[in-house]
């Protein structure tokens, strides 16, 4: 309980996980029967609820703010960032943080729970889809995240994680009926699960390196651009404490946009600046 850096979980069991390959099955057929019910009022939707979930939820709330607290935010941005978070389907906050916090511990060494060394279709997703799943397990990932288990709300959102987005889903069938649905639902968590996967397999592949890091990390544009701003990856295993992932003028970080347009109104406060002469060591505590 004390060395948050001691793996009981085995990220590496490759027995298949059937509740999480149904799940993903069928919201993947759900996605492609959106390409038969569009509506403009659908489509529209979708990309306003990607964006919410994707950069509010993953970038701003689940990434930069809970797992490296990269920059200060008011209790009730921090819940709402992570009630975003919740809408992609990668899990509750501890979950997710506790995944992501293993990852930087270990990248792409043994340990790591999705490196592309260990294949690419593992750092994708079959990590997603094998062992037992523990993105509703609180108790089991609290220890890496022992700072979220003392609040009763981060609990709570991950046992519950898949609650919010039924509800959701529920709302948006009674509005738009199945177009409705299946765009700003199956389709819009499909595309925003592989938005954020491909920070774990294609950042891990394929980009350039700025940084000699000791992982495989890379910064890739396209990926930066699906994820508003998480492709900059070979930047953040290098800086992972900045709040700033895209670190020259053309490297659009979206995420970071907004981080400092949050400082400039008072909302982020002790916003971390990357360091990018300091050893690494020293970079980390930044
Ligand atoms: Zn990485
Ligand atoms: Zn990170």
């Amino acid at each position: 309980m004390s060395n948050p850096t001691v793996v009981e979980i085995n990220f590496q069991d490759r027995k298949p996980n059937w509740v999480n390959i149904i799940v993903l099955a069928a919201l993947h057929v759900g996605a492609v029967a959106a390409f038969f019910n569009i509506t403009t009022q659908a489509v529209v939707t979708a990309f306003i609820l990607y964006y919410c979930c994707i950069c509010w939820g993953i970038g701003l709330g689940y990434h930069r703010l809970h797992t490296h607290r990269s920059y200060v935010a008011p209790k009730w941005l921090e819940h709402f960032f992570a009630l975003c978070g919740s809408m992609t389907l990668e899990g509750g906050p501890i979950f997710w943080v506790a995944t992501h916090r293993v990852h930087h511990q270990k990248s792409d060494r043994h340990g790591d729970p999705h490196s592309p060394r260990d294949g690419v279709w593992w750092s994708h997703m079959g990590w997603i889809v094998s062992g037992e799943s523990k993105h509703d397990d609180a108790a089991a990932m609290s220890r890496f995240a022992p700072d979220l288990a003392k609040d009763p709300f981060y609990v709570w959102l991950t046992n519950w994680h898949w609650l919010p987005l039924t509800i959701s889903g529920i709302i948006l069938f009674l509005i738009g009926g199945w177009p409705m649905f299946l765009w700003a639902g199956p389709l819009r968590v499909v595309a925003g699960l592989h938005a954020t996967w491909l920070v774990n397999s294609a950042t891990h592949l394929w980009g350039s390196r700025r940084f000699d890091t000791t992982d495989d990390s890379r910064n890739n544009w396209w990926v930066a651009l699906l994820t508003f701003g998480e492709g900059w990856h070979n930047n953040h295993h290098a800086l992972p404490a900045s709040a700033r992932h895209g670190l020259k003028w053309y490297e659009l970080d979206i995420s970071w946009l907004h981080i400092q347009l949050m400082e400039k109104l008072g909302i982020a406060t002790r916003v971390r600046y990357p360091r990018v002469d300091a050893p690494m060591a020293e970079r980390e505590a930044a």
